[in-house]
């Protein structure tokens, strides 16, 4: 998954953790609740579930489920943990208009008082069917994944564990799902999921299991485009574009083919696939969150209505399909064993996502790169904001990268301000600066025969053949890192993972040939990134992280801004006297490089006014990577495309 690349994560709003700690008692009671409750269905008659979004629009879904069951009571769930969001962030909320009945009579339901997700209903003797009715309601907020808002007035995302119900007490693979769906007049759409027909406005979809059908979303919508990617590659890779224009859609002929020479890498990189097709579903709106989740044969992308044609937007969104597609690979087909659950109902434990979302976060950036989608230039840039974000954060000298990973699930939900201090989730990027070490020790140990691109060859590719999940430890890594190249890659790793470290791992970039430094002006891949996320990023200088209406979302320790008494939640209204613009604040930190007088901020606390001197003379600072000459380049290598640019592969 992608939440953002902003350095102080666009976090969505908390939602409702359920985790509780289960008391004796409580396990007790839950033990004999499913024994009473031991009646499933049979698993040879499928689940009818069909599903209408011609309400869609209206941020409404109706959906209509047929339950095979047997007299007794049954327990139905409601999906809670959400593979890929690594955390209980099923939107139950919103689930609405919940009835159950059985021969045309209502049936009463009851929610279990422990587990919220989790409904009883008493089955009467001579039932051989359940009839569940819901609807679910669109969030109408931006923020969030896949529980945030998922349609405007000309598209829809449908997720489909927003819209179902599943008995509890059948290993899941055997519940077995036939969906059916129906979409507004003249919208298309596209899916993994295989169809089986189209009749009478419905979309009639195969029989499914149910981990097929919750890991295949669908977007759809008026203006609506489907682009094959690398059509000489078998299988098929469909980019389905639903935007909230004809313009949004209609992309240039270059810019498809960054996206097909991302097919090309990725499998040239990995050397078999793990899907009988690919999707990527991308849908372009102002009115859905900013994210991506990843599934086995497709992935659920979503932007800006202008990410494909504005230029700072399109730099923003670089490597966000790169991410979620070589999820497919890493965290889909490899799997960390304790995220490798059996239903929605266990909860996940996130330890090694240092791999599954840090070695994805390095193969999307090296992936977006070798397509094309980043230029060399535009790579660097990345990795210098990257690692100078991470380098600056002093929340490092207290919480362990680890502690990141094992937060993932609030700290996903955590407010924006003061997050340097907190720290967030670090094990994206911070993941990416360690594995790019691993790569040039690799390269390095090996003069050069190797890298880690030999590791993703050996750990995630295999044979090529439908999705499965092959789950792994700690110890799986480490023996695959040695067999690529010798080393002591568990002491390697536990150091930069389990340990408080002050400074960031900036081996990759030493090793690679270039160095960390500040510069006085700012890239223009920053000034883009500032632009398409409306932030001014004064962090280097004075320590100020502002939105464009000046609101601080963050004030780093001990940088010259919170010396002078300015913290998150304040808001600038004037500098040196002068009405607060992001241009008047740079101006005033160069005319105090030269004249060393205190910088005055006026801001607003709540209610209250107050002016604080801000002591700094150093000038403004953005981050660059420098050559260090005389040392050998390997991270140009490492960026370098391993298919030719403008031919195509066979696989
Ligand atoms: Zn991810």
């Amino acid at each position: 998954m992608v939440c953002g690349s902003d350095p102080s994560p666009s976090a969505p709003e908390p939602q409702a953790m359920h985790a509780r700690s289960l008391t004796l008692p409580t396990l007790l009671c839950v033990t004999a609740l499913a024994v009473a409750i031991a009646r499933p269905v049979s698993a040879a008659d499928p689940i009818r579930l069909r599903v209408d979004l011609t309400d869609a629009t209206r941020r409404i879904v109706h959906a209509r489920l047929e339950i095979p069951v047997h007299p007794g009571e049954i327990r139905l769930f409601y999906p809670k943990w959400i593979p890929g969001e690594h955390g209980p962030t099923g939107p139950i909320e919103n689930l609405a208009g919940l009835t159950v009945s059985a021969n045309g009579k209502p049936l009463p339901w009851k929610r279990d008082t422990v587990e919220m997700y989790a409904i009883r209903v008493p089955v009467p003797d001579g039932t051989g069917k359940l009839d569940v009715s819901l609807d679910f309601l669109f969030s109408g907020s931006v923020e969030g994944f896949t529980f945030g808002a998922s349609s405007s007035s000309d598209l829809a995302v449908l997720n489909w564990n927003q819209v179902l119900l599943y008995p509890t007490g059948i290993p899941l693979e055997a519940l077995i799902y036939e969906a059916s769906l129906k979409l507004p007049a003249g919208w298309e759409y596209g899916t993994a999921l295989p169809v089986a027909r189209e009749s009478g406005g419905w979309i009639e979809f195969k029989p499914a299991p149910l981990v097929t059908l919750i890991d295949s979303p669908v977007n759809a919508g008026r203006f609506f485009r489907t682009v094959a990617l690398a059509p000489e590659v078998v299988p098929r890779h469909l980019l389905h574009l639903a935007g909230d224009s004809r313009e949004a859609v209609d992309i240039p002929r270059e810019d498809e083919e960054h996206y097909s020479r991302l097919v090309r890498e990725s499998l040239a990189l990995f050397g078999a696939h793990h899907y009988r097709e690919y999707h990527f579903l991308y849908t372009l709106s102002d009115h859905v969150p900013f994210f991506g989740l990843e599934h086995h044969e497709s992935s659920d992308n979503r932007g800006k209505e202008r990410s494909l044609i504005d230029d700072d937007q399109k730099l923003r969104m670089a490597d966000l399909l790169s991410h979620e597609f070589a999820h497919s690979w890493n965290g889909k087909y490899r799997r960390p064993k304790d995220l490798a659950t059996p239903n929605y109902e266990a909860p996940m434990e996130t330890d090694l996502l240092w791999v599954y979302e840090g070695l994805t976060q390095y193969l999307g950036w090296i992936l977006a790169a070798r397509s094309g989608l980043l230029n060399p230039e535009q790579a660097r840039d990345y990795l210098a904001e990257t690692a100078a974000d991470l380098d600056n954060e002093p929340g490092r000298t207290w919480r362990p990268l680890l502690d990141t990973a094992i937060s993932a699930q609030f700290l996903y939900g955590a407010e924006r301000s003061w997050s340097g201090w907190r720290r967030g989730v670090d094990f994206y990027d911070e993941s990416l600066l360690f594995w790019l070490e691993a790569d040039a020790i690799i390269r390095a140990e090996s003069k050069g025969s190797r890298s880690l691109d030999d590791f993703c060859r050996l750990f995630h590719g295999g044979e090529s053949g439908p999705p499965t999940v092959k789950p792994y430890t700690f110890e799986d890594v480490a023996a695959t890192m040695n067999e690529v190249q010798p080393y002591d890659w568990r002491a390697f790793f536990t150091e930069r993972v389990e340990k408080v470290r002050p400074r960031a791992p900036l081996g990759g970039i030493t090793r690679g040939g270039w160095k960390l430094t500040y510069a006085d002006s700012a890239s223009a891949y920053r000034k883009s990134l500032e632009k398409a996320r409306k932030r001014s990023d004064f962090r280097y200088s004075v320590g100020l992280y502002l939105n464009d209406e000046g609101e601080v979302l963050d004030a780093l320790p001990k940088t010259p801004a919170a010396q002078a008494g300015i913290s998150p939640g304040m808001r600038l209204i004037a500098v040196n006297g002068k009405q607060w613009t992001e241009d008047v604040l740079r101006e005033a930190i160069r005319a105090a490089a030269r004249s060393k007088a205190a910088i005055e901020i006026l801001a607003k606390n709540g209610d209250f006014y107050a002016t604080y001197k801000v002591g700094y003379s150093g000038g403004e600072r953005y981050p660059k990577l420098v050559r260090v000459e005389g040392s050998v380049d390997l991270l140009s290598q490492d960026l370098t495309p391993l298919v030719p640019a403008g031919s195509g592969t066979k696989h």
